[in-house]
């Protein structure tokens, strides 16, 4: 399997269009065309889980943070990131990072810590604005099924609990060819009243090139009228940050330690008092952003990470605000995305390893 191979399927479930707009998602050094060997996984990519791809013959590393964010000027041994870039290339090392994007997917960071927490009936926390689109598109009665078969099949009203998903309603068109078309029903220069079915789906706007290319290849006019209509609905299918709801209620200490002991951190900084916590949201990393929207949405706690002094006081009177480490709300995602790259890998007749690194990369200690 080659990288563009892997990307392919990899970005059909961790959409690169969902990452926040300035993000770095991607394949951020190596090759579209190098043949894809073993792979190893990590939050973060420092010189030792380099070097233990380089030891694992993994010539594959993903990782949630991108090394590459800001500009760089060098590239040279001179800085921690020009050394790990050197490195990289020295050893034929490609390095892909899913950021943003993992953080908004059902399967990413998000949901892996609501489900580590034991979270029941849990749904985005802060859905995505505008990346949905309706289309319509107005075709003889006996081609609709045709047509919407070739749009639902690249992704046309195609969602996680449901697919095949379109609206269909029934009206007359006409038409008339003038000179130089090839009208596939009547002649030239006669109007015609045809019976026509106007299919609607929902798209997400990155599908959309995708899902209008098929329906224009499935559909037997030689003019096709259609209509793309970008929408301001949200989307639930993705966003960050998680809401659910614990099985029982729970008892802050007893909620607290229990945060402690399924996500590995020695301590947890918090905020605020409850008596009896159920509704609990959740946002991997840094997520005071997202906090207005817990309470908002009734959430009895907030887990996040990345908290300042101001933000612990602001909250204070509203939620059980809780900071259990960037490092810590964040790792549990690897052995879900080792699974999903492992699917993928299977797919392709792959067989190489995947390796979750053997080292911690959380720069912060508690003492
Ligand atoms: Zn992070």
């Amino acid at each position: 399997m080659r990288i563009k191979d892997f990307r392919k399927q990899f970005e059909i479930i961790a959409p690169p269009a969902i990452a926040w707009k300035g993000d770095n998602v991607g394949l951020l050094v190596g090759r579209e065309n190098d043949i894809i060997q073993n792979i190893v996984i990590a939050l973060d990519l420092t010189m030792d889980v380099a070097k233990e791809a380089d030891k694992k013959k993994a010539n594959v590393i993903i990782t949630h943070h991108p090394l590459l964010f800001h500009p760089l000027k060098a590239i040279t041994e001179s800085s921690r990131i020009g050394e790990i870039v050197l490195y990289l290339i020295e050893h034929k090392i490609n390095l892909y990072a899913a950021h943003t994007n993992l953080d908004s997917v059902q399967w990413g960071v998000n949901f892996t810590l609501a489900n580590v927490l034991g979270l029941k009936d849990v749904k985005v926390l802060s859905p995505l604005n505008d990346s949905l689109t309706s289309i319509s598109v107005f075709i003889p009665r006996e081609y609709v099924e045709n047509v919407a078969e070739a749009m639902h099949s690249v992704g046309g009203g195609t969602f996680t609990k449901y697919d095949q998903c379109s609206f269909r309603g029934e009206g007359i068109g006409t038409f008339r060819g003038m000179n130089n078309a090839n009208p596939f029903i009547g002649a030239i220069g006669k109007k015609e009243i045809v019976e026509e079915i106007r299919l609607e789906m929902l798209v997400e706007q990155w599908k959309l090139n995708a899902v209008v290319s098929a329906m224009l290849k499935a559909h037997p006019y030689e003019e096709v009228a259609y209509n793309i209509v970008p929408l301001k609905n949200r989307n639930s299918e993705y966003g960050l940050g998680a809401i659910g709801t614990l099985r029982v209620p729970m008892k802050q200490g007893p909620f607290l330690s229990l945060i402690k002991k399924k996500l590995g951190a020695s301590a947890v900084r918090y905020s605020g008092k409850s008596k009896s916590i159920q509704r609990v949201a959740v946002c991997g990393g840094s997520g005071a952003e997202l906090i207005d929207e817990a309470v908002a949405k009734q959430a009895d706690a907030m887990i996040t990470a990345d908290l300042k002094y101001h933000t612990f006081q602001d909250f204070e009177q509203k939620i059980l605000l809780v900071d259990a480490g960037h490092f810590e709300t964040e790792h549990v995602v690897l052995p879900i995305l080792a699974k999903k790259i492992s699917q993928i890998c299977k797919q392709h007749n792959h067989f190489g390893k995947i390796y979750i690194t053997k080292h911690s990369t959380n720069p912060v200690h508690i003492f």
